[in-house]
């Protein structure tokens, strides 16, 4: 159903974006890919996919311009670059609170307002942001991350509303934990904040959250971003998709 669809998806070679846009393209859309990597990872990944690179650092305002001019008119976008320091808000390094907005909350506007005049026109257009369960809770030790992605949602709710009439819907997925190297890499800082083994962090800190004690699978979360994009999924908008096995019930 997504054949003849054009997806860009940002911060896809590795983890969830990646698994999204292996969703797209087991449904017949062109994908644009975006994110760092060695050139043999992402040629091996443009291989797979058939699809286009654009190297945009998603930081900067004009790294978010260079990304929309390069990829040109997309039917779907999905918003997933993102980035997580954990550290308590009396020390948490100012560069690394400004890099959270950026990437987490502002480069969305960005490629929003740059992609939706396309959408518009055309009357058809899906926008995806990968939220987190950050963005209906909270976590201690995560003051930018929350805060980007509650903005995120309420950003995603405003274009919602602004977009109903448009056939353009915009939706947020908010996934629990998901076994990726971004929840590998923030294992060291939370043994440090709070004094824990490894073992102590995933079992008690992160799984604690999940009622299922599992951790969510990237191609799980790159199937609910698919159905997004159904024909069906067209009064589907405004909303944030939890997918967090259980957590944000409680
Ligand atoms: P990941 O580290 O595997 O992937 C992040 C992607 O973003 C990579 O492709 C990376 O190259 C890209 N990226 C990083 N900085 C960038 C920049 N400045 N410009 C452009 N691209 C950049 O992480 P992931 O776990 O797949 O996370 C993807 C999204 O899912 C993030 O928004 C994250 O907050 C969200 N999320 C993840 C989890 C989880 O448990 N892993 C849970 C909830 C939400």
């Amino acid at each position: 159903f997504l054949s003849g669809k054009r997806a860009l998806v940002t911060g896809s070679t590795s983890g969830i974006g990646l698994a999204i846009a292996r969703a797209f393209r087991a449904e017949g859309a062109e994908i644009i890919l975006n994110g760092f990597g060695d050139d043999s990872t992402i040629a091996s990944l443009r291989a797979e996919l058939a699809a286009d690179h654009v190297n945009a650092d998603l930081l900067t305002v004009a790294g978010c311009e260079d990304l929309m001019h390069k990829a040109g008119p997309v039917d779907i976008l999905v918003n997933n670059a993102g980035m997580q320091h954990v550290a308590p808000v009396d020390d948490f390094p100012v560069e690394k609170w400004d890099a959270i907005i950026a990437l987490n909350l502002t480069a969305a506007f960005h490629t929003v307002r740059l992609a939706v005049p396309f959408m518009r026109k055309q009357g058809w257009g899906r926008i995806i942001n990968t939220a987190s369960a950050h963005s209906k809770t909270a976590s201690p030790f995560k003051s930018a991350y929350n805060a980007a992605k509650h903005g995120l949602d309420g950003f995603t709710k405003t274009i919602a509303l602004e977009l109903a009439q448009t056939g353009v819907t915009a939706n947020c997925i908010s996934p629990g934990y998901v076994w990726t190297s971004l929840i590998e890499s923030q294992i060291p800082d939370t043994m440090k904040a709070r004094g824990l083994t490894r073992d102590q962090v995933i079992n008690d800190v992160l799984l604690a959250k999940q009622p299922t004690k599992k951790f969510v699978q990237p191609d799980e979360v790159g199937a609910l971003a698919a159905f997004l994009c159904r024909p069906e999924a067209g009064n589907v908008t405004g909303a944030n998709w939890s997918i967090d096995g259980g957590w944000t019930a409680e």
